[in-house]
């Protein structure tokens, strides 16, 4: 799960119906004729609920992007693994610089 992608498509999914509102435009014209011009955004609200949902569903099946483990050294006296953070070597004591 990727909780970004899902709160992205989420938002998109919200958006698409206010895209796929009809823009409308009404004036008179010189003669005092109502002219109505109208745009449909309909198709673009459904491509944006298309996109969402393709968004929603690449967050839920991509995983969050997986911690590297931390570094690790090796002890110069012991030769045992030992974290980068380790200033002293838990198995032989020995002080790390
Ligand atoms: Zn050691």
């Amino acid at each position: 799960m990727n909780r970004g992608l899902i709160i992205l498509g989420v938002l998109l999914l919200m958006a698409s119906p206010i895209v796929a509102l009809y823009y409308r435009i009404e004036y008179y014209d010189i003669f005092g004729n109502l002219v109505r011009i109208e745009y449909p955004l309909l198709p673009y609200g459904f491509v944006l609920a298309i996109v969402a949902i393709i968004v929603l569903v690449l967050g839920l099946v991509i995983p969050k992007k997986v911690e590297t483990p931390p570094t690790t050294r090796l002890c110069p006296q012991c030769g045992r693994m030992l974290t980068e953070e380790a200033r002293f070597c838990p198995y032989c004591g020995k002080e790390l610089g």
